[in-house]
């Protein structure tokens, strides 16, 4: 079973190339953003919860997000193997799935990280806030994402280069040269 992390800023291309690898090798694919906007649309507490957080470009706070990710991974295994996509956002995150992993006798096999150069990732999400009908796709709440990532975020990727774990693709270019760049990493994990 192969446990992927797809890393890379709001806008880099996580959750369209997480779909084409799931259609490819038939993982599972866990976006955290995904498990929040769904609870927001029921409505439940949890929901409410991470309204307030997502609305304003923050982080929801680590110990709620260990919880959900742990329920999500576990009605989804076994299986091929899983895609965690949004997940992990800080070190406090990476620890908890390496321990949440190892405890299930597994672990992440390997972090694909989809480097897109800073000013495509504004363009990108602009664009993408026209038809998503995301509430965080505004130009404030973006601008806020972003600054979020570069703090909170990317000491993930020495964090993971100190785990042996970090492959960096080229994050730009076609959708198909970024999806064989990522298969020619994962068929080697
Ligand atoms: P995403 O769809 O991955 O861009 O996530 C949208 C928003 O959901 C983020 O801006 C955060 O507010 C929240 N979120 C998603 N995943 C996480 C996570 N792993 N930790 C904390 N907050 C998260």
């Amino acid at each position: 079973m192969k446990n992927i992390v797809i890393f890379g800023a709001p806008g880099s291309g996580k959750g369209t190339q997480s779909d084409l690898l799931v259609k490819k090798y038939g993982f599972k694919h866990i976006s955290t953003g995904d498990v929040l906007r769904a609870e927001i649309k029921q409505g439940s507490e949890l929901g409410n919860t991470a309204k307030s957080f997502i609305d304003k470009g923050q982080l929801i706070p680590d110990e709620l997000m260990i919880d959900i990710l742990a329920a999500t991974y576990d009605a989804l295994c076994p299986c091929e193997g899983v895609i965690f996509d949004g997940f992990p956002r800080t070190i406090p995150q990476a620890e908890a799935l390496k321990k949440m992993l190892a405890e299930r006798q597994t672990g992440v096999c390997g972090m694909l990280e989809l480097d897109v150069p800073e000013e495509m990732l504004m363009e990108r999400l602009i664009n993408r806030g026209k038809t998503s009908g995301r509430a965080d796709d505004n130009a404030e709440t973006i601008k806020k994402r972003l600054d979020v990532y570069h703090n909170q975020t990317t000491p993930l990727i020495e964090w993971y280069e100190k785990e042996g774990l970090r492959h960096k693709v080229k994050g730009f270019g076609s959708l198909e040269e970024i999806n064989d760049a990522l298969c020619a990493v994962i068929d080697t994990l």
